[in-house]
């Protein structure tokens, strides 16, 4: 079963910052990886995408600022918040000049709870239910605290692979998601799962989406995967 948590990657190379960060964003529920250098983080990036990632500034090797500016570049990882950690207010301004695209910096000496906050603002933009919190999609409203999906203010009973999958389609609506990409995301990276399980649970989830009447939402793109919308 896939881990509907949100993953962070922390980047710091001094050891008992990278404890601290790692042991209080773990304490808010997240599930967190380490890296001490670039090139550590970048080949952990390569092999699973994190969430979110805290990127220092300073780093031995290639800096955050040119790991910033690499993951923004490229289609599979722009979409990836990064809030940046800076030791002066001067090197934010610079990093806001040199125009990483970090979506975030934060000066240090920071406030645990302040970086937590951050890290929330930018998940309820881009994994909204992890946090908790109401998805609307047409008539369609899933509530991720409650766990429950309406449809035209009807409750529909979905098991709980078909509710990761709804989650998944209605936190980007209009994206298309490739059965592996599905997998990744319903799964989990570590569990062997046919794609065509993909089908058979996409299939379940359209036919529990339209018990009540409705058009069916998802839309299949031949070649491509799925979409919501
Ligand atoms: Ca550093």
């Amino acid at each position: 079963m896939a881990d509907p948590i949100p993953k962070i990657l922390v980047v710091e190379d001094e050891p008992a910052q990278r404890e601290v960060l790692a042991y209080n964003l773990e304490a808010e529920g997240f599930v967190i990886e380490k890296a001490a250098t670039g090139d550590e983080a970048l080949t952990l990036i390569a092999e699973a995408a994190p969430d979110l990632i805290v990127l220092d500034w300073m780093l031995p090797g290639v800096s955050g600022i040119e790991i910033c500016r690499r993951l923004k570049a490229r289609d599979e990882t722009r979409d990836i918040p990064i809030i940046m950690l800076s030791a002066r207010s001067e090197d934010v301004d610079r990093v806001r000049g040199l125009e990483t695209g970090a979506d975030d910096y934060v000066v240090k000496p920071f406030s645990v709870a302040e970086l937590v906050a951050r890290v929330r603002t930018q998940l309820r933009r881009t994994r909204p239910a992890s946090i908790g919190g109401q998805l609307e999609f047409e008539d369609i409203v899933l509530n991720s605290d409650s766990h429950r999906v309406y449809r035209d203010e009807k409750p529909l009973k979905l098991g709980p692979t078909e509710f990761r999958l709804l989650t998944t389609f209605m936190e980007k609506p209009g994206r298309v998601w490739s059965r592996e990409q599905l997998l990744d995301r319903v799964w989990g990276r570590d569990i062997y799962v046919d794609t065509r399980t993909v089908d058979v649970h996409v299939g379940r989830l359209r036919k529990a989406l339209c018990r009540h009447g409705g058009r069916d939402p998802l839309r299949t793109v031949r070649g491509a995967g799925y979409s919501l919308g």
